[in-house]
C-alpha cells in the first residue's frame, strides 16, 4: 500500500542535535508523530533525496552563527525541490529575529518556545487549515514547570535533559533570559524520573544536563544553591538508574557567586564528572559591570579555587571582543587566566563576542582582538591548557556585524 502521509523533515547539524529529540518527543507523546513520514537529514541533498518531490513540511532549528549556511541551504533547497514543500523555522535566530527569518524563505517561524505551538500547528496544518499570521507565538507561561518530553523514543534520538529555562541574570550578551524570561522554571525530580523510566530501557545513556546555572537548580531567587533540591533531584536521578551522573559541568556551567563549598561537595558526593564549567567571562570589573554580570572578577578566582579545592578541575569560560573593552580589560583578563592556569591548574575556554539578535548589545560593534592578547591565547592552546572555538567566533563575529549593517538580520 502506498504511504499517502506528507513528509516532515528536520534539517539535523551538530547546533540542533538538543532540539530535535525534544520536537519529536512532543510529537510522539500528543501521537502526531504517526501522521508523518518523519525524515531526519544530515544534509539539504538528504533531504532532497528522501523528500523526492513529493509535499512537505521542511522544519530548520538553529542559531545566529548558522544563519548564512541556513539562508543558503533554503534558497538550495526552493531551487532543488518539487512538490509543494513549507519551510518551517524555530529555535534562537528566529526568535530573536521573527521578520528576518521570513524574509529568509521560511513560510511559518515559531517563536521562542515552541513545545506547544509546534504540535498545535501540525494538528491545523493536517486539517487543512494552517495558521494565520505565518509568525506563531509562544504563550508565556512563567509559573510552568518543564514537563515536556525530553527524548524521542521512536527515533531513538537522546539529548541531555533540560533542567531549567530562564535565568535571573541580565547579562547584556546574552539571549538566554530575553527567549526564556527571568522566572526560573525547572523540571521537577518526579518528572525527571518519569522520563528517565521510558528512555534508559531504550537505550539512553547520557547523564548529563542542560541548565543555564547548574546549581540554581530547585532555587527561585539570587539567594544560592538550594542544596536540599539538589540532593532531592541527584538521588531521584540515581534512584532511577542513571549511571555516572556528570553535573554543573558541558552542557551546563555555573555561575561564580553560585559556588560554594558545600553545593561542590554535594556533587563530589552523588556525581562522576571531574570538571567543573565556570562562567567567568571577563577579568575586569568594570566590563562585568558594563555586562551587568553581577559578579566581580574576585568572585569568578574564588569560585575556581573552590573548585580546585574540592577536587575538580575548573574549565573556566572566557570571552573576549566584547563592545567597548579596552586593552586594559584584557590585560585583566590574561592576567586571571595566567593565575587559574598556573595555581589552579584550570583550563580555560576561550570565546569570541558575537553579537545577538535581542541582546542590549546587538547594536553595538564588537572589538578586535589584538595581536598580543591572540598570540596569549594561541600559546596556552598550544600547551593544551585552552580549548574552544575563539578563532572561528572571530570570523562568524564579523559576518554576523555586515548582515546586521545590511539590514538581513535585524531585531524588533
Ligand atoms: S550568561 Fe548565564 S547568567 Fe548571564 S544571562 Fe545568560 S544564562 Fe543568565
Amino acid at each position: 500500500m502506498r504511504d499517502e502521509r506528507l513528509f516532515l523533515a528536520f534539517r539535523k547539524y551538530p547546533g540542533n542535535r538538543f532540539t530535535l529529540p525534544v520536537l519529536l518527543g512532543c510529537l510522539e507523546e500528543k501521537g502526531l508523530s504517526q501522521n508523518f513520514r518523519v525524515v531526519i537529514a544530515q544534509s539539504r541533498e538528504e533531504i532532497a533525496r528522501k523528500v523526492r518531490g513529493k509535499d512537505s513540511l521542511i522544519g530548520y532549528s538553529f542559531m545566529t552563527p548558522d544563519f548564512g549556511q541556513v539562508r543558503e541551504e533554503i534558497e538550495w533547497l526552493k531551487a532543488h525541490l518539487s512538490g509543494k514543500p513549507v519551510f518551517l523555522a524555530g529555535g534562537s535566530h528566529p526568535t530573536g529575529d521573527p521578520e528576518g527569518t521570513l524574509r529568509m524563505g521560511f513560510d511559518f517561524v515559531f517563536i521562542g518556545e515552541s513545545e506547544e505551538t509546534f504540535p498545535q500547528f501540525l494538528r491545523l496544518f493536517l486539517g487543512g487549515t494552517p495558521p494565520s499570521p505565518n509568525l506563531i507565538q509562544a504563550e508565556k507561561r512563567p509559573g510552568r514547570l518543564l514537563d515536556h518530553p525530553p527524548h524521542s523514543l521512536e527515533h531513538r534520538l537522546f539529548a541531555p535533559i533540560e533542567i531549567t529555562r530562564g535565568c535571573l541574570y541580565p547579562c547584556a550578551f546574552c539571549q538566554t533570559p530575553r527567549i526564556f524570561g527571568h522566572t526560573l522554571r525547572h523540571r521537577s525530580s518526579e518528572n525527571v524520573v518519569k522520563y528517565l523510566k521510558r528512555s534508559i530501557p531504550a537505550g539512553y545513556r547520557q547523564s548529563k544536563f542542560i541548565s543555564p546555572n547548574a546549581f540554581s537548580y530547585g532555587s527561585m531567587n539570587t539567594r544560592g544553591p538550594d542544596l536540599g533540591k539538589l540532593e532531592e533531584f541527584l538521588t531521584a536521578c540515581q534512584e532511577a538508574g542513571l549511571e555516572g551522573i556528570h553535573f554543573g559541568c558541558y552542557p551546563s556551567e555555573v555561575r561564580p557567586d553560585w559556588v560554594t563549598p558545600e553545593v561542590l561537595d554535594l556533587v563530589k558526593r552523588y556525581c562522576r564528572n571531574r570538571t567543573v564549567v565556570l562562567g567567568a567571562q571577563t577579568g575586569s570589573d568594570s566590563l562585568l559591570q558594563k555586562l551587568r554580570r553581577g559578579h566581580t572578577a574576585e568572585q569568578a578566582l574564588d569560585a575556581a579555587r573552590w573548585i580546585r579545592q574540592a577536587g575538580f578541575m575548573p574549565h573556566v569560560d572566557f570571552v573576549f571582543g566584547f563592545p567597548g573593552e579596552t586593552l586594559e580589560d584584557r590585560k585583566l583578563s590574561l592576567g586571571l587566566i595566567e593565575k587559574m592556569i598556573k595555581e589552579l591548574g584550570a583550563k580555560i575556554h576561550a570565546h569570541t563576542y558575537m553579537p545577538l539578535p535581542m541582546t542590549p548589545l546587538f547594536r553595538e560593534n564588537p572589538s578586535v582582538l589584538d595581536p598580543a592578547t591572540k598570540e596569549a591565547l594561541l600559546g596556552w592552546e598550544k600547551k593544551k591548557k585552552l580549548d574552544g572555538w575563539w578563532k572561528e567566533q572571530e570570523v562568524i563575529a564579523r559576518k554576523i556585524v555586515k548582515w546586521r549593517d545590511q539590514g538581513v538580520i535585524n531585531c524588533p
